[in-house]
């Protein structure tokens, strides 16, 4: 751990003072606040629910609160904000965008649809909900192998926006896809070199990456999981020790579940950019302010709604 990286006592002091004010106003306020599993641990610890994309998304979908605070990137905040149509769903850092979204655009969809009339389109859950609009079905990396299954067989698929996961869904479900060329940089920075280094220094553990991995880190993989699947195959499985690919916020979730196990991270180089910009003071000002408020035009919400909607159903 970097210098810069130690709380200080009084760092700590700060942060647990922010947390209670938080809650307080969370409270008060009756906001429901959705932390996806990258963000920072002081974060996490001030969430109603810490999850993957999906778990956030059905959370939202069954949500009562008043308003929902959503800690996580722009995409996740819109995908709440397509299911709560009509109640405010705020994203306390308006700059934390996605890479791997922004590789895939409306026209350049369209474009290929029009060459493929027929093609079901499945996203990933990471785009834009004007890509959404554009798509037959939504998924995440928890479902997506399943929602690949549930396309009837004589139908073409277009897959959208990461051609790992698109690869590896394909091959466990034994379909054929059109892949769409993006990618997680957060991802791609995880080496086949990384994991020999990372093995090589913990022998006994297990390997257990997230399928935005270049396949050949997750060929080589004991378990290829979505950060939920993660918990739950560390959780039932008997080995003590873990070496984890993926963005480093998840070993904090990781390790307050299943504390009597240990995990190590693949490489620390693996930090999405993004998903640390958010902060506690964000999160308050957010709070004190109700702001800001993450808009979708209603027409493109509704047509991006049907997508999500079937994302939600498969695999439940
Ligand atoms: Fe997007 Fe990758 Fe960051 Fe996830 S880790 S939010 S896919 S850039």
């Amino acid at each position: 751990m970097k210098q810069a990286d130690r709380q200080k006592p009084g760092d700590c002091l700060r942060l647990a003072n922010l947390q209670r004010q938080i809650r307080h106003l969370a409270k008060e306020k009756e906001a429901l606040i959705l932390v996806h599993n990258y963000q920072r641990p002081e974060i996490q610890d001030v969430a109603d629910l810490v999850g993957d994309s999906l778990a956030l998304a059905r959370a939202a979908a069954k949500a009562k609160a008043r308003m929902i605070v959503f800690c996580g990137v722009h995409f996740m905040a819109e995908t709440a904000a397509i299911l709560v149509p009509g109640r405010p769903v705020i994203a306390p850092e308006p700059e934390a965008a996605c890479s791997l979204a922004d590789m895939v655009d409306v026209e350049g969809l369209l474009t290929l649809k029009a060459g493929l009339p027929d093609a079901v389109v499945v996203s990933y859950v990471n785009t834009t909900a004007a890509v959404k609009a554009e798509s037959d079905i939504c998924c995440t990396s928890g479902n997506a192998a399943e929602v690949l299954a549930s396309i009837p067989q004589d139908k073409k698929i277009i897959f959208t926006p990461d051609r790992n996961l698109a690869l590896w869904a394909a091959r466990r479900a034994g379909r054929e896809v059109i892949v769409w060329p993006g990618f997680c940089p957060t991802h791609e920075a995880i080496t086949l070199d990384d994991v020999r280094a990372a093995k090589a220094a913990y022998p006994e553990a297990k390997l257990v990456v997230h399928p935005e991995c270049s396949l050949e880190v997750a060929e080589v993989a004991d378990a290829v999981e979505s950060t939920e699947g993660m918990v739950r195959f560390c959780r039932t499985d008997e080995a003590e020790t873990y070496l984890i690919g993926t963005e480093v916020g998840m070993l904090y979730r990781l390790q307050k579940e299943l504390p009597h196990k240990r995990f190590y991270a693949v490489t620390g180089h693996a930090v999405c950019p993004f998903m640390k910009l958010t902060t506690l003071d964000k999160v308050l000002e957010a709070l004190k302010e109700e702001s800001p408020v993450v808009s979708v035009e209603p027409e493109i919400g509704a047509r991006a709604l049907r997508a999500v909607e079937r994302m939600i159903e498969v695999g439940k």
